[in-house]
């Protein structure tokens, strides 16, 4: 049940309210928009009606009790008709300005992320993603730096401002990750891992949960639903391409999710074109086509030297060639009226 308060409601009121939602048997989840704040009330769906009793109990603080048909609650735009936007480091995610995160596949070396972090700086971005915990096919693969490549990218950090996303890949290291990055990736691998998402949500750090590689829409959307309802309302989706029978591409990227995702959800959404080509030059106009859509941020692989890079090296731009995207997008995203 969605609880939508009046404007201006004080501090006590509220609280006598919430109060009343628990004594009820639900759980408040409260989301303070620009305008207004509405509560979201998770619980027995048999018990919805006693709700309703709080427009006649509280008429001064509350404005109406919807019900939310969808499976997905909080993450549903009728809980929160107004975008969700994630402020992280005071870059805002979900805003007018489409941002950039960007940076290699893995962490590999010192040289290699700082190199990087620089470069993708230069041309314009604001995040630098760089995979620390890998989540390979085969365990003969590399499968990253761990804590060691958390550290280089903190030193990236420090040394170009740029915020950090890194992906979590065992509820073990939760604590550890959450402790580095500014945005938690929970891996395509991992979208319906719950325990994890659990673990991750709780850490408080804004999560960048992606699709799996055969998630429909609603079990994504359900799935983001398992950080709301644990507390973290810091979440962003990002589609990364599905699997079909297309071999061309190594996922089919499914850029109809952008204009779905925007109408269902409240969250911001993200576009990885390189996990959801498989291609580096199909990267430009997988962007194009995501700004196109709407996207809030793009999330794209750039490695100084892609021919050796030690996962992914298909897929990754070098540094010139993801200055020449920047320059290139940048008319596309002034026509959708975005920075
Ligand atoms: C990645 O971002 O490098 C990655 C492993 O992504 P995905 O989980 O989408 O495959
Ligand atoms: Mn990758």
């Amino acid at each position: 049940m969605i609880i939508v308060f009046k404007p201006n409601v004080s501090k006590k009121d509220e609280t006598a309210v919430l109060r009343e939602i628990k004594r009820l048997g639900y759980r408040p989840h409260i989301m303070r928009g620009v305008a207004r704040t509405v509560v979201g009330a998770i619980g027995d769906e048999l018990t919805h009606k006693s709700l309703e009793s709080l427009v006649t109990l509280f008429p001064q603080v509350v404005e109406s009790v919807m019900p939310v048909q969808k499976r997905f609650k909080l993450v549903s735009r009728e809980a929160h008709p107004a975008n969700s936007t994630i402020d992280v480091r005071g870059i805002v995610i979900g805003g007018r300005k489409i941002q950039i995160m960007a940076g290699p596949c893995s962490v590999e070396s010192e040289e290699q992320l700082l190199g990087t972090a620089e470069a993708v700086k230069a041309a314009g971005a604001t995040i630098l993603r760089g995979g620390a915990f890998k989540p390979r096919t085969s365990p003969y693969e590399f499968q990253g730096l761990g804590e060691r490549g958390l550290k280089l990218l903190a030193k990236a950090r420090r040394e170009t401002g740029l915020a950090i996303v890194t992906e979590l890949l065992s509820e073990d290291h939760a604590e550890m990750v959450a402790h580095y990055a500014d945005i938690i990736q929970i891996g395509a691998r991992n979208a319906q891992n719950f325990q994890l998402l659990i673990a991750a949500a709780k850490t408080g750090k804004p999560i960048l949960l992606k699709r799996g590689l055969s998630t429909r829409i609603e079990e994504w959307l359900l799935a983001g639903e398992y950080v709301l309802s644990n507390g973290n309302p810091s979440l962003m989706f990002c589609e990364r391409g599905i699997r079909t029978f297309e071999t061309y591409t190594r996922n089919t990227l499914d850029l109809s999710a952008v204009p779905i995702i925007k109408n269902e959800s409240h969250c911001p959404i993200v576009i990885d074109p390189s996990q959801g080509s498989g291609r580096a030059d199909l990267v430009i106009a997988m962007c194009k086509g995501a700004v196109a859509m709407g996207a809030d941020a793009l999330l794209i692989e750039v490695h100084p030297n892609p021919a050796e890079a030690l996962s992914d090296g298909a897929q990754q731009l070098a540094p010139l060639a993801f200055a020449r995207l920047m320059a290139e997008l940048k008319p596309f995203i002034e026509a959708v009226g975005r920075e």
